[in-house]
């Protein structure tokens, strides 16, 4: 049998490195797990920290003042106060800023900036595509307009050698849909100038208690972008005798009513931005916005008549492969029609034939798209017919 010879010393010594190596290895994972545990109980304090903090409000700055002083407006309750504030901040604060306000009111910090408001109820562009060819008939009022908005604008120094003020604003009135919004957006075009469009309904019904501020930075947006065109559509939505009985909604919408008449008081005439508005109640509207040196020429923009339907039509039918299509027929057929339903015409006719998978759009989906649109009645049909 062989004898196990063991080296005590040599081996013992050897045993104890080993233990000392697992030890060390033990304790660089023990350092490891608490570090990461350091940082976790850092990480929940932290959120301790933040829960026990009260939360914050959000308001918006309605006027600077003087001296670090600043007149703003909770969100929610509405609520008016005027706070001081650093330094730091008060030179970054304009009218219509979003900040984030504490429970003592004070100003912790701006929130955004102040086009990101603006972009929520303005449409703005930089130059529109629609040229005058895309209208049909319209001819004196595109006239009257041009002479109103874009001309001033493009050729100030004629207005200037010949002493003339040009109108303040231009209202265009009639029914709906029959081109009120192309045409400021033709003018806008032709003069280069950046088309800016707010809706008078949109104003009062989605942004209670900021319908003043939102005229004031419609006009501050319009300076910036100048030259431009600003233009409010639904004006009557503001501007209508009817909606001040009192009210406190009616306080809000007059309160927005003045803002838009005293800017409008501020601008001149023969400045870079020019002042549209559209509705279809001229009756309605407050005196006040129809005073010289505020909307001082009104056009009226009616119903095509059967010329004009035509241009319409052969406007919106130019895209669509026709066959045997008699543009003519249609015009008979569509008597007091709008621009706008002349094009839904021209659309659905277009999809009919989509539906037929036809080789082309015939006149008999003309009429039938006639029928859908003007929502024709059994006996109409018959006559139509
Ligand atoms: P609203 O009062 O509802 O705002 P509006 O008078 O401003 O209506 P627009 O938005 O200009 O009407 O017209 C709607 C659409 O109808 C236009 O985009 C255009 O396609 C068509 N349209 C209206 N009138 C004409 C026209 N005279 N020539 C060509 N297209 C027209």
């Amino acid at each position: 049998m062989d004898e196990i010879i063991y080296d005590t010393g040599g081996g013992e010594g050897d045993l104890q490195n080993h233990r000392i190596q697992e030890l060390k290895s033990q304790l660089t994972d023990l350092q490891m797990k608490n570090d990461l545990l350091t940082k976790e109980i850092n990480q929940l304090k932290r959120e301790n920290s933040q829960l026990k903090r009260p939360p914050l409000f959000v308001a918006s700055v309605i006027e600077v003042l003087a001296d670090g002083e600043v007149y703003l407006r909770q969100q929610g309750n509405n609520q008016e106060y005027i706070t001081h504030t650093l330094d730091e901040i008060y030179r970054e604060l304009r009218p219509g800023q979003k900040v984030a306000v504490n429970n003592s009111l004070s100003i912790v910090r701006t929130i955004g900036t102040t086009f990101d408001a603006r972009v929520r109820v303005m449409e703005l562009e930089e130059s529109p595509d629609v040229t005058f060819d895309k209208i049909g008939g319209l001819r004196e009022e595109i006239e009257e307009v041009r002479e109103a908005v874009e001309y001033p604008l493009t050729r100030p120094h004629i207005f200037t050698r010949l002493g003339v003020e040009p109108p303040k604003g231009i209202l265009l009135f009639g029914p709906p849909g029959t081109g009120k919004t192309l045409i400021a957006k033709a003018v806008a075009h032709q003069a280069h100038a950046s088309f800016i469009r707010m809706s008078g309904s949109e104003l009062v019904h989605k942004f209670i208690g900021e319908g003043a501020q939102m005229v004031r930075e419609l006009f501050a947006l319009a300076r910036q972008k100048a030259p431009s065109i600003v233009f409010i559509d639904e004006i009557d939505a503001i501007g209508s005798m009817r909606t001040h009985d009192g009210t406190s909604g009616s306080a809000e919408v007059q309160r927005t009513l003045m803002q838009l008449l005293a800017e409008m008081d501020g601008f001149d005439n023969r400045g870079d931005v020019r002042i549209m508005a559209a509705t279809n109640r001229v009756d309605m509207l407050d005196p006040a916005l129809l005073r010289p040196g505020r909307f001082d020429r009104i056009v009226e923009i009616p119903l095509p008549d059967a010329e004009s339907r035509l241009e319409i039509f052969k406007i919106h039918a130019a895209p669509l492969k026709t066959d045997g299509v008699v543009l003519e027929d249609m015009v008979r057929l569509t008597e007091n029609s709008t621009g706008a339903e002349i094009q839904a015409i021209c659309r659905e006719a277009g999809m009919i034939a989509v539906r037929n998978e036809a080789k082309a759009v015939t006149g008999d989906d003309f009429l039938r798209a006639i029928r859908k649109v003007k929502h024709l009645t059994a006996s109409e049909d018959r006559m139509f017919l």
